[in-house]
C-alpha cells in the first residue's frame, strides 16, 4: 500500500503555475495534480501531465518546474515541435527531375 494519490483533474479557482512549463494555469481552466508520496503536491496543464507521463519512469521523478515545453518534452524555450509547424508552412520544396 501507498499513499501517492494518483493525478486528478480541477478546474483551477485561482491563476497557478505549472511545474512542466512553468506557464500560468488560468483561473477557470482544468489541470491535473498529484502528489508524489512525500509532500510535493504537483500541478500541471493536462497536455503537460500527457508529456510527462511520457518520461522514462526514473526522469518522471526528476522535473524541474519550468524544464519543458507546454505539452511536449522539448527544453522549455526550444520547442522543436512548433519550429517543424512553422516549416511545414514555409513550403519550398523543389521538385526533383
Ligand atoms: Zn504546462
Ligand atoms: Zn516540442
Amino acid at each position: 500500500m501507498t499513499c501517492i494519490s494518483g493525478p486528478r483533474t480541477h478546474t483551477a479557482r485561482t491563476a497557478k503555475t505549472c511545474h512542466w512549463c512553468g506557464e500560468q494555469i488560468e483561473q477557470g481552466q482544468l489541470f491535473v495534480q498529484w502528489t508524489d508520496g512525500k509532500f510535493w503536491v504537483i500541478k500541471v496543464h493536462p497536455e503537460c501531465h500527457d508529456a510527462w507521463q511520457k518520461l522514462p519512469p526514473d526522469e518522471q521523478h526528476e522535473v524541474y518546474q519550468g524544464e519543458f515545453s507546454r505539452g511536449c518534452k522539448c527544453e522549455h524555450g526550444l520547442c522543436k515541435c512548433s519550429r517543424q509547424q512553422q516549416t511545414d508552412t514555409d513550403n519550398t520544396t523543389k521538385g526533383g527531375a
